[in-house]
């Protein structure tokens, strides 16, 4: 008697569990409450399940019955979800659709074109100038040993002028290059006993440096020409040249004499402010000049190390800061907006 009472209970609830369920289903309104009646009702705790797991209580007889029973609510409540899901989704595309339609007739979006960073526009017009004079572009590595970035260019150990170029080091003898000037000894090497060497070497270098005029990252331009004959007149005369076609074309420049160890003499390069024409300025501070590069003649020893007589050939050499030259060109007073990529800067070039 008790029983046959459990098996007509069971057969109640999962009948129970069936209306309940079809009746919850025709009212969800998305994919989360869809998820939640699966587990209400299928899920490991879910209604249907707890049911059968209580199946042991039924008479063995009755038991494939309401089994059978059991599976087929539970393939119809799966049924429904799967149709009831279809239908959310196809209503989720059809609002979508019509949100995001596109009106064909409206007019189209310009496109925004980009373009070179001032520093790479700037860098253009020192290649273009140097290489209508014959001169050819090299390029080293900027990760670079010490013998090319100090030892072959006259700066051996100790000597005073390492102070001044606060270096990377990944070891005693690999650190990142401080100048471009290493580029002159691996061309003349591999040019070596050829003749004429006439260079120019772009490129990125590094130094411990930074505040507005100094970044631990910077640009140089080096100048190397290497012949049986060349002279100081020579390398004035190409430095006007630059400076007339890069800063106008009634630019003067002078030379101040000055030390590097790799070229003897040495002298920095000024050039006619730009501001007031060498009048004085407060951009000259009241000199009337703007320092722009270094030069020299070559040192006889680094003719030497690169495996040049120094008896037999001459050369001049020249540096100067990319990022100087831009600021002087565009008026600019802080290096660090060049690194910065504001684009309310960059689009002004
Ligand atoms: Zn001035």
């Amino acid at each position: 008697m008790l029983e046959k009472g459990v098996d007509i209970r069971v057969e109640k609830e999962i009948r129970k569990i069936k209306e309940s369920a079809l009746a919850d289903l025709k009212n969800a309104g998305s994919r989360d409450e869809l998820q939640g009646l699966r587990v209400k009702y299928l899920g490991k705790k879910g209604q249907l399940t707890r049911v059968l797991r209580g199946m042991g209580s039924v008479p063995p007889e009755e038991r494939p019955r309401l089994g059978e029973l059991a599976n087929q609510v539970r393939q119809l409540i799966e049924e429904e979800l799967d149709k009831r899901l279809a239908v959310l989704d196809a209503a989720e595309k059809e609002r979508k659709l019509a949100e995001e339609a596109i009106d064909v007739t409206l007019p189209g979006r310009p496109v925004q074109f980009g373009h070179k960073h001032p520093l790479s526009i700037i860098m253009a017009e020192i290649k273009d100038i140097f290489t209508a004079m014959g001169f050819k572009v090299a390029e080293g590595p900027e990760v670079e040993y010490d013998y090319y970035n100090f030892e072959a260019l006259n700066i051996p150990k100790g000597h005073p002028a390492r102070d001044m170029q606060d270096s990377f080091y990944f070891s005693e003898e690999v650190l990142l290059r401080t100048h471009t000037s290493p580029v002159q000894i691996r061309v003349m090497e591999k040019r070596v006993p050829h003749l004429p060497v006439r260079i120019i070497a772009p490129g990125k270098v590094y130094r411990r440096d930074d505040d507005a005029t100094h970044s631990p990252m910077f640009h140089q331009v080096e100048g190397l020409l290497v012949d049986r004959q060349c002279t100081l007149g020579d390398l004035k005369g190409v430095l006007l040249s630059f400076a007339r076609q890069m800063f106008g074309q009634d630019r003067e420049i002078r030379l101040r004499p000055s030390f590097f160890p790799f070229t003897e003499p040495s002298a920095e390069v000024d050039i006619s402010c730009i501001n007031c024409s060498g009048k004085g300025c407060r951009v000259c501070s009241n000199t009337g000049w703007l320092e722009i590069l270094g030069c020299g003649m070559v040192h006889p020893k680094v003719l030497a190390n690169a495996g040049y007589n120094p008896e037999d050939v001459v050369g001049f050499a020249f540096g100067m800061g990319v990022e100087r030259i831009a600021m002087l060109k565009y008026g600019i007073n802080d290096m660090r907006l060049f690194f910065e990529n504001d684009v309310r800067f960059l689009h002004q070039f």
